[in-house]
């Protein structure tokens, strides 16, 4: 509805309205609700408890599935680059690399590393693994924006897990 609104006032009024469509994002402040947070963050306190409890790390499904992951800070940062310099009503997407999508496997390792987790790790195959991928390309970006580098994956989780260790009483969960 928004692109369509914007496309509209384009059209009609001239004016510079645009949308952005990221892929998902994940950093500080996010909801670490295990029951209804997305994947990083869930994971994130799982791991946790896992450790503080010394217990298994269950990460739900497979682990197969394949994702592409943005770290909150790129979005803002690529945010404040379209509403500068981006002059169309055209949406754009606003994501990682195609080459930069990884697994939940890798993703659940990256938050085993971060946490320093030494115990037991469970893919519980009970659970849905979901769509297998869901490749968004970001060309558009890249052709606009070629040097931007986005905080790679294990960096980025390194820095949610901090803020979340540091945070926990405050912490969305
Ligand atoms: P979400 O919106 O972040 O939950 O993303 P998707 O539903 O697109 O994909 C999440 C993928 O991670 C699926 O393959 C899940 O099976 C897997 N997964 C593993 N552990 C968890 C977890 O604790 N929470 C969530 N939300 N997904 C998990």
């Amino acid at each position: 509805m928004v692109d369509t609104m914007n496309r509209a006032y384009a059209e009609e009024y001239g004016c510079n309205f645009t949308s952005i469509i990221p892929t998902n994002i994940y950093g500080p402040r996010d909801n670490f609700s295990i029951q209804n947070g997305h994947v990083i963050p869930a994971l994130i306190h799982k791991c946790f408890l896992a450790k503080r409890d010394g217990t298994p790390f269950t990460v739900w499904g497979s682990g197969t599935p394949l994702r592409q992951f943005m770290y909150s800070e790129d979005l803002a940062e690529l945010t404040i680059w379209v509403v500068r310099e981006y002059h169309s009503p055209e949406p754009i997407i606003v994501s990682v690399d195609e080459e930069s999508e990884v697994s939940i496997k890798d993703v659940a390792m990256a938050v085993v590393k971060a946490i320093d987790f030494q115990g037991e790790v469970v893919f519980d195959t009970s659970k849905a693994d979901g769509q297998f991928k869901k490749t968004a390309s970001n060309a558009k970006l890249r052709k606009l924006k070629p040097e931007h580098e986005f905080v790679g994956i294990e960096e980025g989780v390194k820095k949610a897990v901090d803020w979340f260790v540091k945070n926990y009483d405050q912490a969305r969960k």
